[in-house]
């Protein structure tokens, strides 16, 4: 048996095997939650007689489910066992699609890569064509990392816009109606799916393994082609009614008469954010300004994206930094209203722009410095991204390790 067949529904529908299979269950989600345990404390925890919490144990055993991880060391007397679900059996597969690429990562219990992939050129288009592509992507990334897919207990897969992880809609790609893109992507893979945003995904990794040191009020800004944020509040990710939270690109903040992408006019990244850069750049060029850097027109907006960002990175081009800390000084201002709103401790900045360190963190500081109230700016601070592109999938497998936790009813 897998944990994947334990957490599916029973096999035996009687009301006994039901509430049997229930607590084998209810045992491994308390050994994921608080990590190794005795049958004392599991008794307790799950307010189940010894004898039963035992039985159910020594199946979890023989299931090779669990593990005995010792004994505990205490004070005399006879020394009880602790156990742990056996790390050898349990994996989570996290799978981020954007604009640039896709990333893939498998983590073990201990959330550590047994295998990552951040570099895969393959983009996911809107098409059914392309969606079945990025399913059997997904499957090579498995069976090249050797370990056997039983074993994969569940995959995230993040994508940008509008995502309902709920019921499992993607509401910007491959919509339909009457039926959830995890269902159409699990029925593909052979393997429980879940949904999330892109960046809440990287704003629940870098809360997890990242920079965040103990914070439980987070904004996490990811600053990219798009621009998004995710909001931690009491140590919890913030969704809103319907998962639609985190929308700042989107803020109507501007009269300039430019159509975002969303169909709005004067949204937020009009101004801030990469494609707005390409735009940006574009114009400064046709106005006299001088560039070391040249972009091809053939070539597509996310490839001239990039190109620019390198171009203030790596060659340190004055028009190209000059446009980016521009929109970095845009972006802090609507922070400051963020903040004045939510009144963080932590302010993370992430996203393909956090790469430009200085240059992007100096000028959105001085904006909050600036626009937000002083007492409020006052409690936040402010930490550039650690994890880089590692953030989607780190966040993405530990979403599925919290859906595996959420208590049963
Ligand atoms: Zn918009």
């Amino acid at each position: 048996m897998t944990l994947r067949d334990l957490l599916a529904d029973s096999p035996d529908n009687s009301l006994s095997g039901i509430k049997w299979h229930t607590l084998k269950q209810s045992i491994v989600k308390c050994l994921l939650s608080i990590g190794d345990a005795t049958i004392l404390e599991l008794s307790t925890e799950l307010q189940s007689s010894i004898p039963t919490i035992s039985k159910a144990i020594n199946e979890l055993l023989a299931d090779e489910l669990i593990v005995d991880s010792g004994k505990i060391s205490n004070s005399g007397g006879r020394r009880p066992s602790l156990y742990s679900v056996a790390s050898d059996k349990t994996f989570f597969l996290g799978v981020e699609a954007n604009r640039s690429g896709t990333s893939f990562g498998i983590q073990n219990l201990k959330e550590e890569f047994i295998s990552i992939d951040l570099d895969s050129s393959f983009i996911l288009e809107n098409t059914y064509e392309s969606l079945m592509e990025f399913c059997d992507r997904i499957d090579t990334f498995i069976s090249d990392s050797q370990i056997d897919k039983s074993y994969i207990t569940g995959v995230c897969v993040n994508l940008s816009g509008r995502i309902n992880s709920k019921e499992g809609f993607s509401y910007n790609y491959f919509f339909k109606e009457n039926r959830p893109l995890v269902e159409i992507i699990s029925e593909k893979i052979g393997l429980p799916v879940y949904l999330e945003n892109d960046t809440r995904a990287m704003t629940f990794g870098e809360y997890a393994q990242g920079v965040v040191e103990g914070e439980q009020n987070i904004i996490f800004l990811n600053y990219s082609w798009g621009v998004g944020i995710g909001i931690i509040t009491d140590g919890k990710l913030y969704y809103g009614k319907s998962g639609y939270s985190g929308e700042f690109g989107h803020s109507p903040l501007f009269d300039n008469e430019i159509l975002c992408h969303c169909g709005k006019i004067g949204c937020l990244e009009t101004e801030a954010s990469g494609w707005a850069l390409v735009e940006q750049f574009k114009q400064a060029l046709q106005d006299g300004r001088k560039s070391a850097i040249s972009i091809d027109n053939n070539a597509s907006a996310i490839e001239q994206y990039h190109k620019i960002l390198s171009g203030a990175l790596v060659k340190e081009d004055n028009l190209c930094i000059e446009l980016i800390t521009r929109q970095a000084g845009i972006l802090g201002r609507a922070l400051a209203g963020l903040i004045n709103i939510l009144n963080p401790e932590l302010l993370v900045i992430g996203g393909d722009f956090s790469r430009l360190g200085d240059f992007v963190l100096l000028p959105i500081q001085s904006s909050l410095k600036k626009y937000s109230l002083g007492l409020v700016n006052r409690d936040v601070a402010m930490k550039k991204s650690i994890l880089g592109r590692r953030a989607g999938v780190m966040g993405a497998c530990r979403v599925i390790k919290e859906k595996l936790l959420t208590p049963l009813t």
